[in-house]
């Protein structure tokens, strides 16, 4: 491993935590990152919850995290509509939960209710548990009249406790398939969080690692943001998986979890 990483992206569940148990040498992983003054944040699809409550789940565990350094999907997304809509007032048609409407509410914009007529300059759509026929007519009618499409993440799956939820990705495949419009994807692959990683600790791609659990988001997303990339297997990749996928996705180590990463990082310090 190469001495020149200055910040280490971290992926949360399946990396740091499965449910709510930490994952083998996660702690002590982070902790020695911290010791050695290498910056790290955390950046996840969710779109749930607030930052402020994965950083206390992290502290609960005695890792060191502040709201800062959490990126979500959710909160990539008030950056993006952010970057894009710098000056002028502009509606959104949410298809969501709170914590995803708190962010987008720190934004100058309006958010339509299903009722509404005006149709919405942006459809944004992140996990909705209270999802209607009625809201989805909404955002059906409002991309077909020219409002822009926006998927906080494409996730398929969501992980539970005791198996899958359906995810963000199903929302975003209805509307597509009634609309026949395609998404901007906020969240991973989309190297956008990566970015404002790097741009927050203020590192270039080959000074960052990129570490996940899952082939198709964490690490295609480092790959194509041509930052290293970690793979761990304590998530959704098995070993076997790992290995029939490369050629196509890339990533620099395969570890079993972040004990032998912090072992291949500390032999090279
Ligand atoms: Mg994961």
């Amino acid at each position: 491993m190469e001495t020149s990483i200055r910040l280490v992206c971290l992926d949360l569940d399946g990396v740091i935590y499965v449910g709510d148990r930490a994952v083998p040498g996660a702690v002590e992983f982070v902790s020695w990152l911290k010791e050695r003054g290498i910056s790290y944040l955390f950046v996840t699809n969710s779109t749930l919850r607030p930052r402020s409550f994965y950083a206390e789940k992290l502290s609960s565990f005695g890792i060191y995290a502040t709201e800062e350094m959490i990126i979500t999907a959710a909160y990539a997304t008030y950056r993006y509509l952010l970057h894009r809509e710098r000056r002028k007032r502009f509606t959104v048609f949410l298809l969501g939960e709170d914590g995803l409407k708190k962010e987008l509410s720190q934004l100058n914009c309006e958010f339509l209710s299903e009722e509404d007529s005006r149709v919405s300059d942006y459809v944004v759509v992140g996990l909705d548990r209270k999802i209607t026929y009625e809201k989805l007519c909404k955002a059906t009618r409002d991309l077909l009249s020219g409002a822009r499409f926006i998927g906080v993440n494409n996730d398929a799956l969501w992980p539970v406790e005791d198996g899958f939820m359906p995810g963000v990705g199903m929302f975003v495949a209805a509307l597509r398939a009634a609309s026949g419009r395609r998404p901007y994807i906020v969240g991973k692959p989309n190297t956008f969080m990566l970015k404002l990683a790097m741009e927050k600790a203020d590192a270039a791609p080959p000074e960052v690692l990129m570490v996940g659990d899952k082939l198709d988001s964490d690490i295609l997303m480092g790959n194509r943001a041509r930052v290293k990339t970690a793979l761990v297997l304590t998530g959704v990749t098995s070993e076997d998986e790992a290995y029939a996928a490369l050629g196509m996705l890339k990533p620099d180590f395969i570890v079993r979890d972040l004990g032998e990463l912090l072992d291949l990082m500390a032999r090279a310090y």
